[in-house]
């Protein structure tokens, strides 16, 4: 394996980052693009970011937040290849209820990567983050991956992630060493985000284009209930979701329940009640 293992964070909110500041900058020190080297050295300033505002979006919105919290393992490794930027989490053997961990691997290419993939790189992180490396923390035992077609965690959760991200960019959450480029983080940031739901853009493969689906028929129902309940609501929905016990298929189930009930407005009505009573804590399993 490659590269440089892992951030540790006692909880999201903090940890001294300077061993992995320097392993960044030694990763940096190797990049064969120039602008990447001034950029990927503040990557662990836009993880932490990530971690804070992310841990403050879960306070905003759950009574209890994020509960006792969750270990999240940053993995940054630079790789030969022709990819300019992949990301993933992982639930390690360690991971159950009173102990969450995730781990976040963040492969660049050493080649490619270049000042205009940080809107990128910023999206993927905050995407893993805000929606993978907190998911399920309700379960009883480990946690597993849901993969690429869950309309709720690619599509639902991840437009609302969307919304926070840009929100926190706006306004100058920024840490001091990327504050110059909030506009051009939120360009990037925005433009990938378009790009990764645009059913029209030709797909690279059978697998894209169905993922492709399922993220822009998640954003969709999360866009139609932001515009009838108010964004607050719809990302309260969101987070609450995410942190729930449903299986792969109840996630989908409950995707397609509320899809289904925007066909006449009495169907619409009675599932608005019903996520009312989920928004205030009630078991998302009463809308399946
Ligand atoms: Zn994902």
């Amino acid at each position: 394996m490659h590269g440089f293992d892992a951030l540790p964070t006692d909880d999201l909110s903090r940890k001294a980052a300077e061993a992995l500041r320097e392993e960044v900058e030694q990763l940096a020190s190797r990049c064969a693009a120039r602008q990447a080297n001034s950029e990927i050295v503040y990557v662990v300033d836009l993880f932490e970011f990530v971690l804070r505002t992310t841990e403050k979006a879960y306070e905003d919105y759950v009574p209890g937040g994020l509960g006792t919290g969750v270990v999240v393992n940053l993995a940054l490794r630079g790789l030969p290849s022709a990819v300019s930027l992949a990301a993933a989490t992982q639930f390690g053997p360690k991971d159950r209820r009173d102990a969450r961990e995730a781990d976040v691997s963040l492969d660049f290419s050493r080649q490619s990567f270049c000042g205009a993939d940080v809107g990128r790189l910023l999206l993927m992180l905050f995407h893993e983050i805000f929606v993978h490396a907190v998911q399920s923390i309700e379960c009883a035992g480990a946690r597993s991956v849901f993969g690429d077609d869950c309309p709720l965690s690619e599509g639902f959760v991840d437009r609302g992630s969307f919304r926070v991200l840009v929100a926190s960019l706006t306004r100058q959450h920024l840490p001091e060493q990327w504050q110059e480029m909030g506009v051009k983080l939120c360009h990037g940031v925005e433009a990938v985000h378009a790009e990764r739901t645009d059913e029209s853009r030709a797909p690279s493969s059978l697998g894209e284009a169905h993922a492709r689906f399922q993220r822009a028929y998640g954003k969709e129902i999360f866009d139609k209930l932001a515009e009838i309940r108010g964004l607050d609501w719809a990302l309260a929905l969101a987070v609450r979701l995410n942190l729930s016990d449903l299986d792969k298929k109840e996630r989908r189930g409950l995707m397609d329940a509320v899809y289904r009930s925007f066909g006449t407005r009495k169907n619409t009505v009675a599932v608005l009640g019903k996520l009312d009573r989920i928004v205030s804590g009630e078991n998302p399993r009463i809308i399946l």
